[in-house]
């Protein structure tokens, strides 16, 4: 849950170097099946558990907070298991969002040199599903975001 301004340093460097001097045309954020950091996420009760938690972790679940307040109100009716695969996906959608955030990456984005995916490990039915983020102009985050050509590998 990369963002411009909290990303891990040695990540934003990978990134930056893989956008900026190898000038990739593609990058695919992958998420799976059955993540801990999704199950935390979710099942985080308070806001006091939230600074009983590690710095490393308190940060990445904040990240995914938004993540989590769309899988609330799209799927809140749903089970816990449920509500984890929504949000699953719904924080790699987050992850793209946030990528958008790094200018050099929103300006690649733009002239449309280069593209955003998401993909998704299910290792319990061994499929894999990979979309493609539709760049509009001034969106911010949260769930304001569209996708397209979304296919399943089985
Ligand atoms: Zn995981």
């Amino acid at each position: 849950m990369l963002q411009y301004k909290h990303g891990a340093s040695e990540t934003t460097a990978a990134l930056e170097f893989a956008v900026n001097s190898l000038q990739v045309p593609n990058v695919l954020v992958v998420g799976h099946s059955r993540c801990g950091g999704i199950q935390a996420l979710m099942s985080m009760k308070s806001k006091k558990d939230d600074r009983s938690s590690r710095t490393f972790i308190r940060d990445w679940v904040s990240l995914g907070k938004s993540a989590r307040l769309s899988t609330e109100a799209a799927a809140g009716n749903l089970s816990f298991e449920s509500q984890c695969r929504h949000c699953e996906k719904e924080s790699i959608n987050s992850s793209l969002l946030n990528l958008l955030t790094y200018p050099w990456i929103e300006e690649r984005v733009k002239e449309g040199n280069l593209n955003l995916h998401g993909g998704y490990y299910n290792f319990i039915d061994c499929t894999f599903e990979k979309w493609t983020l539709v760049y509009r102009p001034g969106l911010e985050g949260g769930s304001k975001y569209a996708i397209k050509n979304r296919s399943t590998w089985s």
